[in-house]
């Protein structure tokens, strides 16, 4: 029995780096310390794997790859999307290969937290890791998120219970509060639960901030809660030796979108003038952040760039998957590990079926089922190594743990590059050499 110790998980952003894998005849047949998502990740690695296929029909995957790079090679408007459920290394790839050929590139966030990204590149971001909220954070405030089921070990690890340097009893030394438009099973691991209505958490942060800054403001209730209830949230805010407020889709995808976060973030700034109070997104997929760190070191950007005129640009609504697709602009796609079918609007999904689509994934997907190009991989942080960043931005190494017959999404990638590369030599020459070697 082969035991390996502090495996990273990559099924969600707490990235558990923790885990202890046993392998037997390369198989996998145990896993310590994961919650169930991340045991399953591991020991159902091999469950509705994909295979290797060109037009529905089996093809090597020397074929596949061959094929990929003459379809992105003759592309005039192509898109990179999916990437987050990869290694840092991959994603390095794509973005030069976007850069080649000319590519928009996306990913995930586009459609969950890239409201978040752009509150954080319009006021910036009071953050801190999840090694200080777990050892100085005595309030946590838990709004529009339900870590409880989609980070199962958020609370135990970091934000609830453990005991820190400066909350020595866990959870007797912390005060939860979650905020949301119902209850969740997070609810359960709150002090307090307060409801508010749908869509009004713009109105709400706003309110709180002008409390903090002592406004004595003549309203009986705001989103659907009485003003003595936020007036005893402001106190304890500003009480608290350290604060975090922690928030999720429920912030990101209701009215108000970016300008709900932003509104989140000047509220923990204000508090700054009282205390420390810090905010951070709890973010889903293993690598989610991974790929907006490198996109943005690579372009300046952190989603929906585009690079079709030799630099990159920048603007969501134009540049993100959901609208290119919609408004069937795009003539090519390359999915790396994501589920694009699954994860966009019916009329963009309708359009990435109409074109020329390459999947590369580790499993059978909504996407692959309708790709022209299926090219099975190596799944990142199961059998191919390579570094993940958690959701408060620490890179965090990933062990491969049992071999696998295909490539990995970074050796993929790179032979695509080298068989687009021969086909249009042109591309390489135009490419600006700090990029490529950058890259
Ligand atoms: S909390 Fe997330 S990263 Fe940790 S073991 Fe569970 S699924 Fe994996």
């Amino acid at each position: 029995m082969q035991v390996t110790k502090g495996v990273t998980c990559p099924f969600c952003g707490v990235t558990c780096d923790d885990l202890e894998i046993h392998v037997e005849d390369g198989q996998i047949r145990e896993v310590k310390n994961a919650c169930v998502l991340g045991r399953d990740t591991f020991l159902h690695h091999l469950k509705g794997l994909a295979t290797p296929r060109i037009d529905g029909k089996p093809a090597s995957v020397d074929a596949c790859i061959d094929a990929a790079a003459d379809i992105l090679a003759r592309a005039r408007y192509p898109l990179i999307y999916g990437l987050d459920s990869t290694e840092l290394h991959a994603q390095r790839k794509a973005i030069e290969l976007a850069d080649l050929i000319g590519a928009n590139i996306d990913h995930t966030s586009s459609i969950c937290h890239a409201p978040s990204l752009q509150a954080v590149q319009t006021v910036g971001l009071p953050t801190c890791t999840m090694g200080e909220v777990k050892n100085r954070a005595d309030l946590v405030i838990f709004w529009g998120c339900n870590p409880a089921e989609a980070h199962p070990r958020h609370a135990t690890r970091f934000s609830v219970t453990p005991k820190g340097m400066f909350t020595p009893q866990g959870r007797k030394d912390r005060t939860i509060i979650h905020v949301d438009v119902r209850k969740t099973p997070s609810t359960r691991m709150a002090d307090a639960f307060i409801q508010i209505k749908p869509h009004s958490d713009y109105e709400i942060f706003s309110v709180l901030t002008a409390l903090v800054k002592g406004h004595d403001l003549d309203l009986s209730e705001v989103g659907g809660v009485p003003m003595e209830e936020w007036r005893r949230l402001v106190s304890l805010m500003k009480d608290a030796d350290y604060g975090i407020l922690h928030w999720g889709m429920g912030l990101t995808m209701t009215r108000g979108k970016y300008l709900n976060i932003v509104a989140a973030l000047r509220l923990c700034q204000e508090l700054h003038r009282f205390t420390k109070f810090q905010g951070a997104p709890l973010r889903g997929h293993g690598n989610v952040v991974g790929m907006a760190q490198v996109l943005t070191w690579q372009t300046g950007f952190p989603f929906a760039v585009n690079l079709s005129r030799g630099y990159p640009r920048f603007n969501p609504g134009e540049f993100s998957v959901a609208d290119l697709l919609a408004r069937g602009e795009v003539d090519a796609a390359l999915v790396i590990g994501a589920d694009a079918v699954g994860n966009v609007p019916k009329q963009a999904a309708e359009h990435i079926k109409s074109i020329p689509l390459i999947c590369v994934d580790p499993k059978e997907s909504e996407t692959t089922r309708v790709a022209k190009i299926v090219i099975p991989a190596a799944q990142a942080a199961v059998a191919a190594a390579g570094v993940a960043y958690r959701m408060d931005h620490i890179p965090l190494p990933m062990k491969k743990v049992v071999d696998s017959p295909y490539p990995s999404d970074r050796e993929i990638l790179d032979r695509i590059i080298a068989g687009v590369s021969a086909r249009r030599p042109e591309l390489v020459r135009r490419m600006r050499p700090a990029a490529s070697a950058g890259a």
